[in-house]
């Protein structure tokens, strides 16, 4: 009969359990996983924060100085058991959430073992990037080819000598391009709808995250040009190996569509190497090939579909209402959602995700304790 119960011990959720108890607030977060950190646990092997250490830190214990700028998956993964155990946070590891509902002054929680929970407050941080979507692309089911979501791709080893196809431009997508043309597939090619925003990790030492942190108040107009003429300085000209400039500016993508730009790690080298081929958007499947908007076709003995994420909240909930089109709460970060339910982690910044979390911990972990009798 905890007073408040936090769903996920990914970076959000361990966050405000530290911030709660700098409160004397005591919680206990479940967790689906067998750890915490289970989403970054899962992530392929090459992958390195694209946010700067500095930046990507929770509150009152930062990322150590010798996990270096840009962190490895491996060492944020220490980092996040480090801060549970530094913070001594009560984690119930194997325990999925699967249905949060209103009781008369409790919320009440199904567990996958068939039992029950209840709490006063419940903070779900359940990830942003919480379910793998892969369209439902006409043709799908008689693929007699390997499909996979990037969530479950680890690294290229299973793909050295063959055709692989992967769909969408945004950061997964482009870095596992690279990590297969970098790790012997015989072909790469990379299915592009929307023509990405690319920047460079850091110009001369300088962080496009700090770009986004510093310019992001800019006038929406404003920023839209400025990011425009910034790309145009320091991204070649990729129109000739079949990358378009992206038509909408950045501020307004991220506005509309919660979109932020591909940082590079690789993907201009290679587009302009060829090791990478930009093709048409995917249009449908047959058994053997995926048809391309373009009207032409390509035959990949793979296709690794780098296709987004939903929230999954909407399984968790009855209540419709409380979330948006595109299932994202409506109140979210600090301001409570129902009298006793708090959502975190769905702000999508150009200053990252991680440093997000850590400010909105901050701020669900006062709203909280300033509600408290
Ligand atoms: C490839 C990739 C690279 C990224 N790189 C960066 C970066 O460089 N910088 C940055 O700031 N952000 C980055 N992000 C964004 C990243 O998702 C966030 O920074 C961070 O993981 C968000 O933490 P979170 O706690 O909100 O979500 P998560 O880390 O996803 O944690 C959610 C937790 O909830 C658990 N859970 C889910 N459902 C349930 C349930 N029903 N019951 C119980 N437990 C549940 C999950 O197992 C998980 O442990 C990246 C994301 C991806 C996919």
């Amino acid at each position: 009969m905890g007073d408040v119960i936090v769903l996920g011990a990914g970076a959000a959720g361990l966050a405000v359990a530290a911030q709660l108890k700098a409160r004397g607030v005591d919680c206990e977060v479940l967790e689906r996983g067998p750890g915490v950190a289970t989403s970054w646990r899962g992530r392929y092997d090459r992958l390195h924060l694209h946010t700067v250490r500095r930046l990507s830190g929770l509150p009152d214990f930062p990322i150590p100085r010798e996990y270096g700028r840009w962190v490895r998956r491996d060492d944020l993964v220490r980092y996040l058991e480090a801060y549970a155990e530094r913070f001594e946070i009560d984690v119930r590891t194997g325990t999925t959430v699967q249905r949060i509902k209103p009781g008369a002054d409790r919320w009440s929680m199904q567990l996958d073992d068939g039992s029950e929970r209840s709490a006063r407050t419940v903070v779900v941080a359940t990830g942003y990037l919480h379910t793998p979507v892969v369209p439902p692309w006409p043709g799908l089911p008689t693929w007699t080819g390997t499909l996979m979501h990037s969530a479950q791709y680890r690294n290229a080893e299973p793909f050295r000598g063959k055709d692989v196809l992967v769909v969408g431009p945004g950061n997964s997508g482009a870095e596992i391009a690279t990590d297969l043309a970098e790790g012997g597939a015989a072909s790469v090619s990379l299915a592009i709808r929307t023509p990405p925003h690319i920047v460079r990790r850091a110009t001369a030492g300088w962080p496009a995250q700090l770009n986004g942190l510093l310019l992001g108040g800019l006038p929406e107009r404003a920023f839209n040009t400025m990011a425009a003429g910034m790309a145009r300085m320091e991204i070649p000209d990729l129109r000739p190996y079949g990358i378009d400039r992206p038509a909408e500016g950045l501020k307004t993508r991220l506005r509309t569509q919660r979109y932020v730009p591909v940082q590079d790690v690789g993907i201009v080298r290679d587009v302009r190497s060829r090791r990478v081929r930009p093709v048409g958007a995917v249009q449908s499947f047959t058994a053997t090939s995926v048809l391309l908007a373009d009207g032409t076709s390509v035959r990949p003995d793979a296709v690794i579909a780098a296709t987004g994420y939903a929230t999954g909240l909407r399984d968790l909930f009855e209540d419709a209402s409380l979330f948006d089109e595109t299932g994202v709460p409506r109140a979210h970060g600090g301001a409570a959602a129902r009298p006793g339910l708090y959502f975190m982690g769905y702000d999508v910044t150009l200053g990252g995700m991680l440093r997000q979390v850590a400010i909105e911990s901050r701020l669900v972990a006062r709203a909280i304790g300033n509600a408290r009798p």
